[in-house]
């Protein structure tokens, strides 16, 4: 007998009338027609069962604070840091985690269940370490939360950030991260890059550094942060956030620096919500969209996960918690538009952020935590293009948050009375 068994699920893969159940919080069987009695039974009707969704890049202490202590006018990255660095003074430990578990409950009913959070260690005080250290305890039944001490001011630009950095890792911190575009000089920048690789080296860190979040091509940190990955033998540990200066880059250079990437085994994380809002800023038109070249990537074997950077916060008055909705525009924003890409975009916000976080046990595999997401649509570019209802969100074999499934109920003469989006899926043989 099972605890779970759900019956004629859709997987992202695209098997179909497959059952999944769970014993003891973990997946026992995926197979068709499983008969064994279950403690509950869940029928997944022909629809979508994934892996939980998967944030690799977030800003867990910046989240719902819009508009604190006024809002960002010229809707550039730079406002929105000096703007966090007018709210940094006024940041205390209890608001800093009512907010983060606020956000925890929205990113939940979701199905996103694993984040990774840049917190910023610019402040010496470190009150966002000690709250966000507090929240990864508090959310850690439902959600995996992964911190990077993130020196959002720049590394060198400010004093006190390397030792706040240094300390931050000790209280338990476990990513270095880092923002070389925003250090005073291209010099500084590659210097910092050097500085926090070492520290992840002699620490057996990861590395996620901010990288190149800028619209000009000249800004090359990515180079040295591939080339210095190589060096400290970091290779499969260092993750390459943003990148956008690359979307203006020469094509002769790109082609030498995506095979350096590869080479040093570096991830990237694009955040196509959050640089469709930012980027471009300086130009009239034609007007860059600065995301980075994601096709050229995952061609080249780079993993890609996107994320979503922020929701509400002094960056970006946007959000919902739903990496659907970050799927959704890199599918428009990058042109990649055939089922295969969509299916790979639906992978860059569930598996391959899981694999670039080294999640442990995830998966729909047997012997996987039983994590997992019913969605109302049939498949992963329905997915994407609904951004459906979230109609169970279950964590270690439990529910942990339900949707009604969405209907619309019509009057009109002669049409049906009831219409269920998902139910407009066109049935392409793939
Ligand atoms: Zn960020």
């Amino acid at each position: 007998m099972f605890d779970l068994v759900i019956k004629n699920a859709t997987l992202p893969d695209g098997r179909t009338g497959v059952d999944v159940a769970v014993q003891d919080e973990r997946i026992a069987a995926v197979e068709p027609g499983i008969t064994a009695e279950a403690g509950q039974t869940i029928d997944a009707d022909g629809l979508l069962l994934s892996p939980p969704f998967v944030d690799p890049h977030f800003h867990m202490d910046a989240t719902l604070s819009l508009g604190l202590p006024r809002m960002n006018v010229s809707g550039t990255l730079l406002e929105g840091i000096a703007l966090w660095g007018e709210l940094r003074p006024t940041l205390t430990t209890e608001a800093l985690i009512d907010r983060a578990l606020r956000y925890c409950d929205l990113a939940v009913s979701k199905g996103l269940l694993a984040v990774r959070s840049h917190v910023d260690v610019s402040d010496p005080r470190l009150v966002t370490v000690e709250a966000m250290l507090e929240v990864r305890d508090r959310v850690a039944p439902y959600l995996d939360l992964q911190l990077v001490a993130f020196p959002q001011d720049g590394y060198y630009r400010k004093t006190g950030v390397e030792e706040a950095l240094s300390r931050a890792l000790d209280m338990g911190v476990e990513i270095v991260g880092g923002i070389p575009h925003f250090e005073r000089t291209m010099e500084d920048g590659a210097r910092s890059v050097e500085a926090l690789c070492r520290i992840a080296a002699d620490r057996g860190l990861m590395v996620d550094m901010h990288c190149d979040e800028t619209d000009d091509p000249m800004s090359r940190h990515v180079e040295t942060l591939a080339a210095q990955t190589v060096r400290f033998g970091l290779q499969g540990r260092v993750a390459g956030s943003h990148l956008t200066s690359m979307h203006s880059m020469d094509n002769y250079y790109v082609s030498k620096l995506l095979p350096l990437m590869a080479e040093a085994q570096m991830a990237a994380i694009p955040n196509p919500l959050i640089n469709m809002m930012l980027q471009g800023r300086h130009d009239t038109y034609p007007k860059r969209r600065g995301l980075t070249r994601i096709p050229q990537m995952m061609e080249m074997g780079i993993p890609v996960g996107l994320g979503q950077d922020c929701v509400m916060d002094p960056w970006y008055s946007m959000g919902t918690g739903d990496l659907l909705d970050v799927a959704h525009m890199a599918v428009h924003a990058t042109q990649l538009g055939s089922i295969e890409d969509k299916r790979a975009m639906f992978d860059a916000v569930t598996v391959n952020s899981a694999r670039i976080m080294g999640l442990e046990g995830y998966g729909l595999d047997v012997g996987c935590h039983a994590d997992m997401v019913l969605l109302q649509a049939r498949d992963t570019a329905e997915a994407i293009r609904l951004r459906p209802n979230r109609l169970k969100v279950i964590r270690r074999g439990k529910v942990i948050a339900e949707t009604p499934v969405e209907r619309s109920r019509l009057s009109l003469q002669g049409r049906p009375e009831v219409l269920n989006p998902a139910s407009y899926a066109p049935r392409i043989a793939v």
